[in-house]
């Protein structure tokens, strides 16, 4: 797999990059695709939008992936593309790549809610959350997943999301860069047979990713969402791994978690093909608990309104003329020595008032880490 972390530096998809990603710009990368890929219009958005899936490999085990259902978390997206090169470019000279085509059949949705994408909103054009629709199918949306669902009857899904910074792992509070989860069917959080798999297959992916990002791989909560796409599926037997993409040290674009969630994602399907027999589903709960422990900036012990004090400050994410801009926001006041943060400022002799004044510092001084 070091081989190919290389590979993705040099033949990932250039064209897709940064935050926005819309379907416009996935729209002439669909229509120039190779024929080993099969593209299908599955269905339309609230607004007219096209959705689209593309299937490849000739093999007997259904594997379906989505990206984007929360329009603003496009990593996944990127990483999808990404690998579709990656089985184009490599079909017949990688082991790996060769052995998947073979062994199995990948249905990818790209961008499950282009609505929301465009607005960068998480919700659709109808403010549907539709990680939480799953039972009432209110989102013309969720009905599209849910036919191709039924169409495709996966064995395994993979659930593709995007986290903020504010998530961390570990001991040292480190960004949690990808976070896991294999979701609960029920209350009592089971364990059942399904859920084993789902947990080996995550086990696997971390085993391979703590040796890129040592320490920065979370574990969500398994607490049981009712109405939650895969708490649902993974229910329905159809076995599901959450990714969630997240924060990795000044990477801003995740361009270096998109990187990432690639190799997680190439690593777990082939763990599911080329299952290694000594994977025990229990170290799923080594993986540490994701902590909402990391901020984007720390300023330690400094003067504010009167006092010194820690603060922490989360960059807000909003779209003007089609960039994504990162405006500074006080996320928490205190003592911050249990925090970790991209950037930790320490100036002791600066004295402000006000959060405007804050703010305002920080773009003049620190406007180069945004
Ligand atoms: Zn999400």
């Amino acid at each position: 797999m070091f081989e190919i972390e290389k590979w993705h530096q040099d033949n990932h998809q250039q064209k897709l990059n940064g935050r926005y990603i819309i379907l416009e710009k996935i729209l002439p990368l669909i229509k120039k695709m190779n024929t080993i890929f099969k593209v299908e219009k599955i269905g339309k958005s609230e607004l007219g939008k096209d959705i689209f899936s593309i299937t490849f490999g000739q093999g007997e085990m259904n594997i379906l992936i989505w990206t984007q259902m929360h329009g603003n978390e496009s990593t996944g997206t990127k990483a999808v593309f990404d690998l579709f090169r990656f089985f184009e470019k490599n079909k017949s000279d990688s082991e790996i790549a060769d052995k998947i085509l073979k062994k199995c059949k990948i249905t990818v949705i790209p961008l499950l809610n282009p609505d929301g994408a465009e607005k960068y909103t998480r919700v659709n054009a109808n403010q549907i959350d539709l990680n939480r629709d799953v039972i009432d199918q209110n989102a013309a949306e969720s009905k599209v997943l849910m036919q191709t669902l039924a169409k495709v009857n996966p064995v395994y899904c993979f659930n593709i999301h995007d986290q903020r910074t504010i998530f961390s792992a570990g001991k040292e509070n480190k960004p949690a860069t990808l976070s896991f989860l294999a979701p609960s069917e029920d209350m009592n959080r089971t364990i059942t047979d399904g859920r084993k798999e789902t947990m080996k297959t995550i086990v696997a992916m971390n085993n391979l990713l703590q040796k890129f990002i040592p320490g920065q791989i979370g574990r969500y909560s398994d607490e049981f969402y009712p109405t939650a796409t895969g708490d649902n599926f993974q229910k329905m037997g159809h076995n599901t791994i959450l990714i969630e993409s997240g924060h990795y040290k000044d990477d801003y674009q995740r361009e270096n978690t998109r990187k990432y969630t690639f190799l997680a994602l190439l690593q777990g399907i082939y763990s599911i093909v080329q299952p290694e027999e000594e994977i025990d589903f229990h170290s799923y709960f080594d993986i540490p608990n994701n902590e909402k422990k990391y901020l984007d900036i720390i300023m330690k012990n400094i003067s504010y309104d009167g006092k010194k004090v820690d603060i922490g400050v989360l960059f807000i994410e909003k779209l003007k003329n089609g960039k994504i801009n990162l405006i500074p926001s006080i996320e928490i006041i205190g003592d911050l020595e249990l925090y970790n943060a991209n950037r930790v400022i320490v100036d002791q002799k600066k004295v402000l008032k006000s959060e405007k004044e804050l703010i305002n510092w920080l773009k003049n001084e620190y406007i180069k880490i945004i």
